[in-house]
């Protein structure tokens, strides 16, 4: 019966390109049966999918802004500024230009920007990768980052730094912490809910820019073998985790890999982490809170390519899928972009790469928020996007 009920859904689904029907019903079954979350009992299975159902034949159609609409705040959006002093060059397959050193323009262009909206933005989410890798081998890593840290200075809001691969690429954990880019003292916390109060382990924290908006920044790089001691008990289990899915010799190299996100320019969440997400979540149902979480690494197969996941993002999903509040992911990474609503309504939307962006163009975006939608308007090759809320009294498993 419970495997028939995922037959249904993963026909019904489209199927994310990295795995094949047998792969994906395997992943769906860990999630359904992940009894620590208990979000889904064996008993209310046939009754979750019905609400599955009914939700995807429910959604609502992404109709247009009106004049009614009354927008509540706004906040930016860049992602893989990659910044380094060098001349233009190729990403590693070599079909895509990358634009070194423009991109501390196009970063200046998006401030500018910013600073000149009528409704300005309450904070700008950089979602990670803000200086290239390159600049470790020519030693010019702390100078390059305060070159980017100094004309973030010209935003009049606040900035949230997500780390991705290339912070670790530069820096290790440790020099982060104590960096500007470490912007957990903008934490909020919440009163009587110790529960709520992310680790030390790993670089987390929620805030609220608006009340009941609750906003969760992910350390996709929580389990990595990058920029950790190697003697660490978090690298030794990273590491074997990685080489478990991967026995390429090139651990940066997904050929052969039927979960290919498992490289070393990936991360994942540890169990630590994801049950610090989950009371956030469980807080936030409780306080009927709209969730936007935010992370270097998408974790939605259909909005992402099948490589640049992070490892354990099943895991997330699990958590997330559990929870009602969640709207909105917004990761980077990938460079290329890409969305998708998955069946829980939850918009997945992956930001394009500054770094990727030819001088003629633009990459960042303001996400203007109403009670009943959030409305991505992109710039240069950032698609607008409209994302409403999911109904719900279709997600009351
Ligand atoms: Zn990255």
């Amino acid at each position: 019966m419970f495997v028939a009920a995922l037959f249904t859904i993963v026909k019904l689904w489209k199927l994310p390109r990295c795995l094949t029907t047998g792969e994906w019903i395997k992943k769906m079954w860990y999630i359904y049966t992940v009894e620590f979350y208990s979000a889904i009992k064996k008993n209310e299975i046939m009754l979750f999918t019905e609400t599955c159902l009914e939700a995807m034949a429910d959604k609502p159609n992404p109709g247009t802004l009106s004049d009614s609409s009354e927008q509540l705040f706004s906040f930016g959006v860049i992602a893989d500024i990659q910044y380094a002093d060098l001349e233009d060059g190729y990403n590693f397959q070599g079909n895509r230009k990358r634009y070194y050193r423009h991109s501390l323009l196009h970063l200046q262009g998006a401030i500018e920007d910013w600073n000149k909206e009528g409704n300005t933005p309450c904070c700008v989410l950089q979602l990670g990768d803000i200086i290239d890798g390159y600049n470790a081998q020519y030693k010019a890593s702390e100078k390059s980052l305060e070159l980017v840290m100094n004309t973030f200075k010209m935003l009049k809001v606040p900035v949230h730094h997500t780390w991705g691969n290339h912070e670790f690429y530069n820096f290790s954990r440790d020099y982060l912490t104590n960096s500007k880019l470490n912007t957990k003292f903008l934490e909020d916390r919440i009163a009587c809910h110790p529960e709520t109060i992310p680790s030390e382990n790993y670089y987390a924290y929620h805030f609220v820019p608006f009340p009941k908006f609750r906003f969760i920044l992910l350390d996709a790089y929580d389990l990595s073998v990058l920029g950790v001691d190697q003697s660490s008990p978090k690298y030794q289990q990273s590491m074997k985790m990685l080489r478990e899915h991967n026995p390429n010799m090139e651990l940066n190299s997904p050929q052969g890999l039927s979960e290919p996100q498992f490289v070393q320019f990936n991360g994942g969440f540890s169990q630590e982490q994801l049950n610090w997400l989950n009371e956030i979540l469980t807080f936030s149902d409780t306080n009927q809170e709209k969730v936007v979480i935010v992370s270097h690494l998408p974790i939605y197969p259909e909005a992402s390519d099948s490589v640049c996941l992070a490892w354990n993002y099943t895991d997330a999903l699990a958590v997330i899928w559990s929870h009602k509040c969640v709207v909105c992911f917004f990761a980077g990474h990938t460079h290329d972009g890409g969305y998708s609503e998955d069946p829980f309504g939850v918009h997945h939307v992956n930001i394009e790469g500054v770094i990727e962006t030819a001088p003629d163009s633009q990459a960042f975006g303001t996400v203007h928020v109403y009670p009943d939608k959030m409305m991505l308007k992109g710039r240069g090759r950032i698609p607008d996007r409209i994302m409403n809320y999911k109904k719900e009294k279709a997600f009351h498993l």
